[in-house]
């Protein structure tokens, strides 16, 4: 991902370099799309994994795991998938609860991310990714510890280190809220056809995974006229990276390329 500019936050959850992401190809954006059915963390997580994996000749030893990434960490990085391949602000298209006609709403990343930042303040760091708060020493949690855990308590048992105490449970889980908040907003948005002045939730996740299946019509499109244009196979077609697609897309559709 470039230009690299990691957050100041960083360095305190994970003990290494926020891993890069590559371009979003025509082949990632066929299997997030294919993912719509898996839990929401496992796809995204996987959307992320086949990101970092693609990279041709890394470096990187030992290799990232997406789904061993601290959660803030790999939020982030879908703020900047979003960023890159969609733009500074997320738009949202539902239709309204009251009357069904197209609402749209739209909310800047730069908000989102400032609300997703952990709040440190107040927790000792120990060592990164884990934190002395009030007495417990816990972990961030990772999209692993978050997939395996059946419920909240389990979670908190898996980060804290020692015996998750009964009466500590709460001040845990604040501080859990606090190190690990929620990339969410709530966007206020109002119906044009009935008024209805509504409230929608922006979940960052399900949003990227949603406008990734929405792509797809678009995505086939691209590919066949493409294949028709150059002569090229779906393999090769589908290895291209999105915004490169859009771009030759756009060339072949003015006859300005030969
Ligand atoms: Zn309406």
């Amino acid at each position: 991902m470039s230009p690299r500019s990691d957050p100041a936050w960083h360095l305190s959850v994970l003990d290494r370099p926020v891993p890069m992401l590559l371009a979003v190809t025509g082949r990632v954006e066929v299997a997030a799309g294919s993912r719509r059915d898996d839990a929401l963390l496992g796809a995204v997580t996987r959307l992320v994994q086949d990101l970092l994996e693609a990279a041709p000749g890394r470096a990187e030893e030992p290799p990232v795991r997406a789904l061993d990434l601290p959660v803030p960490v790999l939020d982030y990085l879908l703020v900047q998938l979003h960023r890159r391949e969609f733009g500074p602000v997320v738009a949202l298209r539902r239709p309204c609860r009251r009357c069904q006609a197209p609402a749209e709403a739209s909310f800047p990343l730069d908000d989102l991310e400032a609300a997703r930042q952990p709040r440190l303040d107040g927790a000792e760091l120990v060592r990164p990714g884990v934190f002395r708060c009030d007495g417990s020493v816990l972990r961030v949690p990772t999209a692993r510890d978050l997939l395996e855990s059946p419920d909240e308590v389990s979670l908190m048992e898996r980060l804290v280190e020692g015996q998750l105490e009964p009466d500590s449970v709460a001040v845990v889980d604040a501080w859990l809220a606090r190190l690990c908040p929620r990339m969410a907003a709530d966007v206020a948005v109002e119906c044009a056809e009935c008024g209805l002045v509504d409230t929608w939730e922006l979940a960052l996740d399900e949003h990227l995974l949603l406008v990734l299946e929405r792509e797809r019509p678009l995505l086939w499109r691209e590919v066949d006229l493409l294949a028709r244009w150059y002569g090229w196979g779906l393999d090769p077609i589908l290895g291209l990276a999105r915004s490169d697609r859009h771009h030759l897309v756009a060339l072949a559709a003015t006859g300005s390329f030969s």
